[in-house]
């Protein structure tokens, strides 16, 4: 009989011991410089321009930046803050000294449309919207209709229209010192807002707290300690950064992470791949935090062989699924280019546990085809049939029946900002008042602790990593006089395109004395300007004379994707 198992109910817990987890405050602990990085360590690299901050000039225009905050904006502690600006080396510092005058930071996404933007700056009622000049026309837009106060300019050195910006408070304020939280706080208070789908419904802004962010950060730490590597810290000393700050794998790996660790983050402001390509080249990274589509286009690209990358030692992919046939594949190449061994590994997580819950360690890389490794350090997890409600019974291999993930431990969120509702259904509560968070993933865990993750039954689809939900294409859709009813779902195509939206639409009677592909085409057009980019129906749209539908009204999204199975996309 496993240990690390109770029987009832089935409560799974990491195969490694508890660590005592630190009461304490995302600033004190970002700050605490626990591996001595010397000041003059370049931290913030500009991959465009070669500009650059030290980590004592992060330290310095991060206080200089929240005394500048504090004194010209009257920037308050529990303040919500919004940022709007693609990943820039001004970006974290504007981060790091809102966290450190006690605010609360809502990263939106730069893909966001004025519409969209505008319902996120209502959930997280954001007295403040800093925005990059790129996207200020957007924020101005997205801003009607909320409570923000003030749009501040997040770059430019000098003062636009008389109006400071955030780089220039940074250059110009005197320093201030940090506002630290006491550590009997730190479990309480808010200190992101990131905006996910959850398991159902529109955007919802995922509450972490201090403590879920400093804890997530302990137990990654402990995580690669207890897989040998800590000791191969030259691996973590510089990393390539293209994944939005606004994503909780970025915030946390490339904005806290790296501060804590004094890794040098080299920035891109975009994926581009002889951008990455030629930084892994020239600023020699010992790992690469990727994401499966960045995967395949190594493992694919001519172009690769054109760099060298023999710096690489490890590979870590979170955010999607990464199968075992590219992981073996990526390795392959590095064997094939370099006669060296990388080691691929994966991470599984979500916003709400900010992210990391599973890990592949690094001793156990046998073990990686099994999916996305074990559970982290204080976790609890428990498998559970969602339609029977019972745990998930174990097979004669040991391994347990696909069933939903539900888990507990320090970094899991407290639920949902301003939406009771959304919370209460996120969770479930045990008759003495402990809560469960419901994943909406389907997954297995083999006798050894081993997870991996099969399916997710909440319907969110993801697009290279970005999230469309479907309910918001679909309430969309049914704004146009051509359409009478629309189901929307994913449509899995390969690790390059991942998930691709599709719409199947009831066509109004107006609508049905035309030619179907030019009323296809219209709906494209009238709906591509009305969202982000990432949420085009790039998977087609299909006509049906009747969205299936449950007695109780939900669309039956498991009906419409096997219809997917006998259609190709239409357009
Ligand atoms: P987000 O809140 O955007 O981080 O999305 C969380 C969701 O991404 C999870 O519920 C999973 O469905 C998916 N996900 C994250 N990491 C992985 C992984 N390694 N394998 C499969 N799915 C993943």
């Amino acid at each position: 009989v496993n240990p690390r198992l109770n029987m009832s109910p089935r409560i799974y817990r990491s195969p490694y011991p508890d660590i005592d987890i630190e009461s304490v405050d995302l600033v004190s602990y970002l700050f605490s410089n626990p591996f001595n990085t010397p000041l003059d360590r370049p931290l913030y690299i500009d991959a465009t321009s070669g500009k650059q901050y030290t980590y004592g000039d992060v330290l310095q225009r991060t206080r200089s930046l929240a005394h500048g905050l504090q004194q010209t904006f009257a920037l308050r502690p529990d303040d919500v803050v919004a940022l709007f600006s693609p990943n820039t080396i001004e970006y974290p510092i504007v981060c790091h000294s809102i966290v450190g005058s006690g605010a609360i930071v809502a990263p939106t996404s730069a893909a966001l449309t004025a519409l969209e933007l505008n319902a996120q700056l209502k959930t997280s009622r954001a007295r403040f919207l800093i925005v990059h000049t790129s996207l200020l026309g957007t924020a101005q837009k997205a801003a009607k209709g909320t409570v923000v106060e003030k749009i501040i300019l997040l770059d430019g050195p000098s003062l636009v229209n008389g109006q400071p910006t955030c780089e220039y408070l940074a250059s110009t304020s005197p320093s201030a010192p940090l506002r630290e939280i006491a550590p009997a706080a730190a479990p309480n208070k808010t200190v992101f807002i990131c905006f996910s789908s959850g398991t159902s419904g529109p955007s919802k802004g995922v509450v972490t707290t201090h403590q879920n962010m400093t804890s997530n950060l302990q137990q990654w730490r402990a995580h690669m300690l207890e897989s040998g590597q800590m000791s191969q810290r030259v691996d973590r000393n510089t990393t390539i950064a293209f994944l939005p700050f606004s994503h909780i794998y970025g915030l946390n790996l490339y904005m806290c992470q790296c501060l804590l660790w004094g890794t040098t983050v080299v920035m891109l402001p975009r994926f581009d791949l002889d951008q990455y390509l030629g930084c892994v080249e020239k600023y020699r990274p010992g790992e690469l935090a990727l994401v499966p589509p960045i995967a395949l286009m190594i493992v694919k690209d001519p172009r690769v062989s054109k760099y060298d990358l023999r710096s690489v030692k490890r590979i870590m992919s979170a955010a999607a699924p990464l199968t075992n046939e590219l992981s073996a594949a990526l390795e392959a190449k590095f064997k094939e280019l370099y006669q060296t061994q990388v080691f691929c590994t994966q991470s599984w997580g979500l916003t709400e546990t900010s992210p990391m819950a599973t890990a592949v360690p690094n001793d156990r890389m046998d073990k990686r085809e099994s999916g996305v490794g074990c559970i982290t350090h204080n976790m609890e997890f428990r498998f559970v049939d969602p339609e029977t409600m019972t745990d998930a019974a174990t097979k004669s291999d040991g391994s347990t029946e696909p069933a939903e993930i539900w888990c507990r431990g320090p970094n899991v969120t407290r639920g949902y900002y301003n939406n009771e509702d959304a919370t209460k259904g996120a969770f479930h509560t045990e008759p003495d008042g402990t809560r469960w968070f419901r994943t909406g993933d389907i997954g297995v865990i083999d006798k050894d602790g081993f997870i991996a993750i099969q399916d997710r039954i909440k319907e969110m689809i993801k697009y290279k990593g970005l999230q469309v939900i479907p309910s918001e294409l679909e309430g969309k859709l049914v704004d146009h006089p051509d359409i009478a009813d629309a189901g929307v779902v994913g449509m899995w195509v390969d690790e390059m395109a991942t998930e691709l939206p599709v719409a199947f639409v009831v066509l109004s009677r107006q609508a049905k004395s035309r030619e179907a592909k030019d009323v296809i085409n219209g709906i494209h057009a009238w709906l591509n300007p009305k969202v982000a980019n990432h949420k085009r129906l790039r998977g087609g749209i299909h006509v049906l004379n009747q969205i299936p539908k449950s007695p109780s009204g939900k669309i039956l999204r498991r009906q419409l994707k096997d219809l997917l199975k006998s259609k190709r996309p239409k357009s």
